[in-house]
């Protein structure tokens, strides 16, 4: 295949980051990828990982030129990170991110964004509880969503920046800000948080009962601490961006756990069971859809 982009620069190259990079060499579409980090220790795993023809620390070098930069860093950090990284933009070139929450990246980015940069935000639905550069892999995106905001960008950019990320295995699909953080913070967030929750549960019991769950870990509590292991920098920053519509769901949460609180103290099987029966169904069509 063709390059799509001949330059590109990944900024922050942990789990999403080094998966880029291994998919796009792999896939052939790109010529020359620079990759930047500002953990020092990420260089010489990048070096022996082979995840970059080029390395810097500094992401002002690293955009130079460039004609895709990707910045895969938590999303608290990306606003800071486009406004040093833009003065050193090539006219013409892509920007995107791959951020978890999309209202705060687009408030904190677009002030900054330079005449004749293409500004695209986007979210790879995809990823693992692992962090770094070595938790990367080409199949992360494969079959998954790639949520990708067009804005006002020429659609000739953006129908390009789609065919990259399909290149990668991905399925392109466009949404806007708003609507991402809704969806999201139900299918994504909620869920973190809720491991986050029953884990330091598990964590308050006294020292023997707290042994024994783990000991006994069914599959049910160690589903809920691989969500809980995920990277605490990355989530602390989500839950800290897409406030509003955690809070939201979280509030719908609340009322539907009382609920069910209520039909378990009142015995009420068929409440229990239909309600049950439902959300099988529901696993079944995340399965249909490819999703699982
Ligand atoms: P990660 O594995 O923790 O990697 C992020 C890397 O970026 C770290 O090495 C970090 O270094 C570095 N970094 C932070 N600020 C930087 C800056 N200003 N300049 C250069 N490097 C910087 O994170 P990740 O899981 O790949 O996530 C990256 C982004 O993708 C986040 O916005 C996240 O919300 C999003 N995302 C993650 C997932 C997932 O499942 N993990 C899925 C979809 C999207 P330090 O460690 O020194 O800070």
């Amino acid at each position: 295949m063709t390059a799509i982009y001949s330059r590109i620069a990944i900024i922050g190259i942990g789990l999403i980051g080094s998966s880029v990079a291994l998919a796009a060499r792999r896939a052939g579409i790109v010529d020359h990828i620079v990759s930047c980090d500002s953990d020092p220790e990420v260089a010489p795993e990048v070096k022996h990982l082979g995840l970059a023809d080029s390395f810097t620390a500094d992401a002002v070098e690293a955009v130079a030129d460039a004609d895709l930069v990707v910045m895969s860093v938590p999303v608290g950090a990306i606003g800071a990170l486009a406004a040093q990284i833009m003065p050193a933009m090539k006219p013409g070139a892509v920007l995107t991110d791959t951020g978890s929450t999309k209202r705060s990246v687009v408030r904190d980015v677009t002030p900054h964004v330079g005449d004749g940069i293409h500004w695209i935000p986007s979210h790879p639905l995809a990823g693992t509880e692992h962090s770094g550069p070595g938790a990367g892999f080409p199949d992360l995106f494969k079959g998954r969503y790639w949520l990708i905001l067009p804005g006002e960008v020429p659609e000739v950019e953006v129908a390009r920046f789609e065919a990259f990320v399909t290149a990668m295995g991905a399925v392109a699909e466009r949404m806007d800000a708003d609507y991402h953080d809704k969806v999201l913070a139900l299918t994504s967030h909620l869920p973190h948080l809720i491991a986050y929750t029953i884990v330091s549960t598990a964590v308050n019991l006294e020292s023997q009962l707290k042994n024994d769950v783990i000991r006994f870990s069914a599959s049910g509590f160690r589903d809920f601490t691989r969500l809980a292991a995920s990277d605490p920098v990355m989530w602390r920053d989500v839950f800290i961006n897409n406030d509003e519509a955690v809070l939201e769901m979280l509030q719908r949460f609340s009322e539907d756990l009382s609920d069910l609180q209520r039909a378990i103290r009142w015995g009420e099987r068929d409440k229990l069971e239909s309600l049950f029966h439902r959300t099988r169904e529901i696993r079944r069509s995340i399965i249909d859809a490819g999703q699982s």
